[in-house]
This record gives C-alpha cells, structure tokens and sequence, in this order.
C-alpha cells in the first residue's frame, strides 16, 4: 500500500522509465522498472519530476468486514471477570477448577461434567466468574505476541508440599507481562509435608510478598482435594474482580479469542470460544486466523445448547471449516463471501510469507550494497 514500482510510477507520472530510473540514480537510489520503492522516495522523485503524489486511502477487506469502533461509555455494562489458573505442572490446577466446578454447580445441572474442558463460568455467591484452564503455552505465547489478554486476574496455584518451579515462574512472568493481579493459592494444604512458609518465602524473590509481611499479594492457604480455604479463595478474586470494574458492550457483533481447537471425528472442528465483547449467536458467520465458518451449535460447559453468549462466556461452538488455532482471535462477521475473501487472502499471505521469510529489499538494504 506504501509502496510503488518504479515502471508504476512512470506510467502514472506519463514519464518514461528510463527518465524516473535517471531520477532515482540521481538520488542515489539503484532500482530497475520492476523494483519497489516506498512512499517518501516515490514523493520525493515526482517532485522532483514536477509531479505530486497524494497517498491512496485503500479499505482492506479486513476494515470492511471487521467493526474495531470503540465502544461509547454508555453502551458498557459490567462483565464477569476472566480468571485464569495457572502454575506448575501437578500443583493442582485442574483438581482447583474441579472442586470449583462441582462446588458451584446449581442441583440438577450436574449430570453432564465428565468430559475436560478448558472454560467455564460459575456462579460465585451470585456473581458470574470465567475460569480458564491455563490454556497451553503456544496459545498464551500467540495472545501475548499480539498484546491482547484475555484473562482478568491470575490465580497461581504452588503446591505446599513443592515449591517455585520452572512453570510457576512462567506464569508469574505471563500475569506481569499481562499487568493482571495475582493470588496465590498456596495449594496441598491438608498434605502432612505441607511448608506454606518455605513457599511464601520463594514468592517474596518475585516481587509477591505476601499481605502479611508488609506486601500486597493475597495469599490463600488451600486444598483442592478436602476443599479447605477455597470459599475464601473465591471471596478474594471477587473482590480483587470488583476493583477493576471490569464492563463490555454486549450489543454487537461478537470478538473474542479460541481457547482451544481440535477435530472431532464425528462433528469436525470443535473450539471452545472466550466472547470477549458483544454477543455471538448460533448462526454467526465467524472467522478466526485462516478457519471460517457459521456457528452451527453452541453449548456450554455443561453441554447446554446455548442460542446466545455475551462478553466473558465461554462456549463450545462445532461449525467451523477447519481447527483454528489457540490463542487465535475470533470476529463474528456479517458477510460470509467476504470472510472467505478475507480467509483466503490471510492463506496467500501465510504462504508468501513462508516462501520469502527474509522479507523483500528495503530501500536500505539497497543502499548499503551500492
Ligand atoms: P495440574 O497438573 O496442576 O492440573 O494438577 P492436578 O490437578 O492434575 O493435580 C496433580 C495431582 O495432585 C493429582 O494427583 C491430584 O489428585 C493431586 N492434588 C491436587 N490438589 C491436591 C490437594 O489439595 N491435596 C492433595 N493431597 N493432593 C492434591
Ligand atoms: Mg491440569
């Protein structure tokens, strides 16, 4: 879009290539009629040749298709927080988000929790809370390459009986990198071994020194396997929730990000969707990185068929072309021809990209040749 070939810009100028190659030499510029030259060079010549260039606004199919308008103050309402559970290998994160589960399952609904599931919402003393699995390293690695988080707060859960490891260090690292705040679940609490002290001692070597000793980081002593201290765990990411005041517009069209991906035998791509703002609906046209496609069921993670999800849901969709990847970016569309334009532009240039990683020559790769 800022760029030129030389032969382009003659034709443009009504000039011949050779008078425009003369031009460039004569700047110090050495391009032939096919090479690419930038913007300001481009300027700078049809000045000189007595022209003048005016930059053309081009819409890409991507601003066409997808709405990036801010949303008004007035349309925000509150919004469940996201929190994430992350830590170590064995800490304990999956039992956590179990006890948490079945603990907040209202009577009745629980017949279908058997399967794993990386996403779900509960009902926290009445207020909604997303929790995440900690969703694998690639697709945290591709949210945080793109600035975008998806999660709230991060509660990092290190096993009593254990201590710092490799992955808790990590992922104190991710919820910095994140700016979201961090409460340790000091985990494995009804464990004989259990050196909750030991623990709290490493943490104050990362920045978290606990409330107790003069710091700011809320500690909570648990057990995921009796259940201990978790009420009080759930108490303070509420409240560290509430402090954010954390809101999204429910009214438009859907964006968010795939938690994770992968290919069902018998229902093909299935994703579990993290709606970040507005409101998906079963039916939605959506594409995420190079997978397009219409939202053909949607259930919860309780296997509830759900006609609709608004910001901070999470939901299972099947529907989609093919497996997008997690961590991917997801946007309900309104024109599915031009999703597919889109999808497979994003392809060309995935392969372009791939062919020629080195980049084309810039104008001062050229230089420092001559
Ligand atoms: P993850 O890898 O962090 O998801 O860890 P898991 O939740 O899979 O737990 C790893 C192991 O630790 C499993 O055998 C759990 O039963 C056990 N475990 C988890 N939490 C506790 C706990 O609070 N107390 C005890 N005694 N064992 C636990
Ligand atoms: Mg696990």
């Amino acid at each position: 879009p800022d760029e030129i070939s030389v032969g382009e810009l003659a034709s443009r100028m009504k000039k011949t290539g050779a008078e425009v190659v003369k031009c460039l030499i004569k700047n110090g510029v050495m391009a032939s009629l096919s090479d690419v030259i930038d913007y300001d060079t481009a300027a700078i010549i049809a000045e000189e040749m007595g022209c003048k260039v005016e930059k053309e606004v081009v819409v890409t199919i991507e601003e066409k298709l997808i709405d990036t308008t801010e949303d008004k103050e007035e349309d925000l309402v509150p919004r469940a927080p996201v929190v994430v559970v992350m830590g170590h290998v064995d800490h304990g994160k999956t039992s956590l988000l179990d006890y948490i589960r079945h603990a907040n399952v209202v009577s009745g609904e629980a017949g279908g929790i058997t399967q794993h599931i990386g996403a779900y919402q509960v009902n926290v003393k009445g207020s909604p809370v997303t929790f995440l699995d900690t969703p694998g390293h690639e697709a945290f690695t591709a949210m945080r390459a793109r600035g975008a988080m998806i999660t709230d707060v991060a509660i990092l859960v290190v096993a009593a009986d254990d201590g710092i490891m490799p992955q808790t260090v990590e992922s104190i690292n991710h919820a910095k990198a994140a700016e979201i705040p961090i409460i340790v679940a000091i985990n494995k609490m009804d464990k004989p071994t259990a050196n909750p002290d030991r623990i709290m001692q490493q943490l104050t070597e990362y920045e978290l020194v606990p409330e107790e000793w003069g710091g700011d980081t809320i500690i909570c002593p648990i057990s995921a396997k009796t259940g201990q201290g978790i009420d009080n765990l759930l108490d303070m990411v509420v409240l560290t929730a509430e402090m954010r005041e954390l809101k999204a517009n429910p009214n438009r069209a859907a964006h968010g990000a795939v938690i994770e991906a992968r290919l069902d035998k018998g229902r093909g791509p299935v994703a579990t969707l993290l709606v970040q703002n507005g409101t998906l609906h079963q039916g939605d046209v959506i594409i995420a990185g190079t997978a397009v496609g219409r939202v053909r069921a949607m259930t919860d993670a309780r296997g509830k068929k759900l006609a609709e999800a608004g910001p901070s849901v999470p939901v299972e969709i099947i529907g989609m072309g093919e497996v997008p990847g997690a961590g991917d970016e997801f946007h309900a569309v309104a024109d599915e021809r031009m999703a597919r334009e889109l999808v497979e532009q994003r392809k060309h240039e995935q392969k372009a990209a791939a062919a020629n990683p080195v980049g084309k020559v810039s104008l001062e790769d050229l230089f420092s040749q001559i």
